[in-house]
C-alpha cells in the first residue's frame, strides 16, 4: 500500500495538520491520480468538524480533485497514463440499482461512497483529495477538457456539477428566469452556468456587497434580500430558483418568487428542517425540490459544457499551511470564490 502526503484533521475539535496516508494498491479497474488541485469546500469543514455525524480521524476531506493519471490498472478502459482527470464527490457506488443503472450514482439505493469519510465497498475509509496522490476506480473518474485549467476545473467537480445538474434538470435556458440565492462557492457556478445556458439570469444576495462581481459573472440582475421590497418588487417572477444558501432561510418567502409552475431548488444544506408554508406552494401550484451533486455521466457532460463556454471556477489558489486560516475564511463567507489547494506544497 503506498503511503502518500495529506493535510488531514487529527479529530473533530482540531486544525488540520500534515500527515501521511495510505492508498490502496492499484487494482485491475483501478486508476491512481496524481492529484494537482484540491478544493474547499464548506461540507469539507461541515464533515471534519462533526457537524453531519460522527467521523473516523484522522480524515483528510477533499472532493473537488484535479490531476493527472500515473498508473492504470490491466483492464482500464476509460483513461490512460498522462490523462487530465477529475474526481468529485463520490468514488464508488452498487453499480447494479436502478439510479446507478440510469446514471444517477449520487442517488444510489445502497448508497453511494463519498470521496472521504464514508466506508468503501471493500471496508476501508475513504480519505479525500487534500493529498498527493488517489486511487479510484475508472468509472469514478472523469476527463477534464483540455482548454480548463486543473487549478479552476478542481471546484467544478462539487461546485459545478451541484449547479449544473438542477439547472439542466429544470430545463434553465433561452426564455427562462432563473435566480440563484446566494453568491458563494455554488451561488458563483450556478450564474456562470445559468447565464452560459441562455437564461435570464438574477442573483438574490443579502447584500449588495458582491454586485459588481456577479453582473461581471453573467448575472442580469442583482438583489439584495435584506430590502424587504425586493421581495414586493419580484413576486411570481422566476420560472426557477435555486438556493445555494445552507443556513436556514425563509423558504416560503422565496416561494413567492416563483412564477406558475416554478420550482425551488434547494441545493445547500441546513443542519435544521426548513418550515414551509404550503399556501406558498399551492397557490401557484409551485414546487419545492432538492438536488444533490449529479451522476457520472453528468459530470463529465458539464465538465464538456465548461470547457466549450470556457467556464473555470473563480478561485484563490494557496499552499497546504493556509488551509485552517481558508476554513474560517470560508466560514466568514471571506472568499471570492473557491479557495484550492496546490497539493505540490503537501
Ligand atoms: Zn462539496
Ligand atoms: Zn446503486
Amino acid at each position: 500500500m503506498p503511503t502518500v502526503n495529506a493535510y488531514a484533521a487529527p479529530s473533530a475539535t482540531e486544525d488540520l495538520v500534515p500527515t501521511t496516508i495510505e492508498r490502496r494498491a492499484v487494482g485491475p479497474r483501478d486508476v491512481l491520480i496524481e492529484i494537482k488541485y484540491a478544493g474547499i469546500c464548506h461540507s469539507d469543514i461541515h464533515t471534519v468538524r462533526g457537524d453531519w455525524g460522527p467521523q473516523q480521524y484522522p480524515l483528510a476531506p477533499g472532493h473537488e480533485i484535479a490531476g493527472i493519471v500515473t498508473e492504470v490498472g490491466a483492464e482500464v478502459t476509460r483513461h490512460k497514463v498522462g490523462d487530465r482527470v477529475g474526481v468529485g464527490c463520490m468514488v464508488n457506488s452498487c453499480k447494479e440499482c436502478a439510479n446507478c443503472l440510469a446514471g444517477e450514482e449520487q442517488y444510489c439505493l445502497k448508497g453511494m461512497v463519498g470521496t472521504y469519510g464514508a466506508v468503501d465497498r471493500d471496508g476501508t475509509i475513504t480519505q479525500g483529495g487534500y493529498s498527493t496522490h488517489i486511487v479510484v476506480t475508472e468509472d469514478f473518474v472523469v476527463t477534464i477538457p483540455e482548454g480548463i485549467d486543473l487549478d479552476v476545473a478542481a471546484p467544478l467537480l462539487c461546485a459545478g456539477i451541484t449547479t449544473y445538474s438542477p439547472l439542466r434538470h429544470r430545463g434553465a435556458g433561452p426564455g427562462k428566469k432563473v435566480a440563484v440565492v446566494g453568491l458563494g462557492g455554488l451561488g458563483h457556478m450556478a450564474v456562470k452556468l445559468a447565464h452560459a445556458m441562455g437564461a435570464e439570469v438574477t442573483v438574490l444576495s443579502q447584500s449588495l456587497k458582491k454586485q459588481e462581481d456577479g453582473l461581471r459573472l453573467g448575472a442580469d440582475h442583482y438583489y439584495a434580500t435584506s430590502d424587504a421590497g425586493t421581495f414586493e418588487a419580484l413576486a411570481g417572477s422566476f420560472d426557477l430558483i435555486i438556493n445555494t444558501v445552507s443556513a436556514s432561510i425563509d423558504i416560503s418567502s422565496y416561494l413567492q418568487l416563483l412564477s406558475l409552475d416554478g420550482t425551488l431548488v434547494n441545493v445547500g444544506a441546513p443542519a435544521e428542517p426548513l418550515p414551509v408554508n404550503a399556501f406558498a406552494l399551492i397557490g401557484g401550484r409551485r414546487a419545492f425540490a432538492g438536488s444533490m451533486i449529479g451522476g457520472i455521466r453528468e459530470t463529465q457532460e458539464m465538465l464538456n459544457f465548461c470547457a466549450e463556454h470556457g467556464i473555470g471556477a473563480e478561485i484563490e489558489v494557496i499552499p497546504a499551511d493556509k488551509i485552517n486560516e481558508a476554513y474560517e475564511r470560508v466560514l466568514a463567507s471571506d472568499v471570492r470564490y473557491r479557495f484550492v489547494i496546490d497539493t505540490a506544497t503537501l
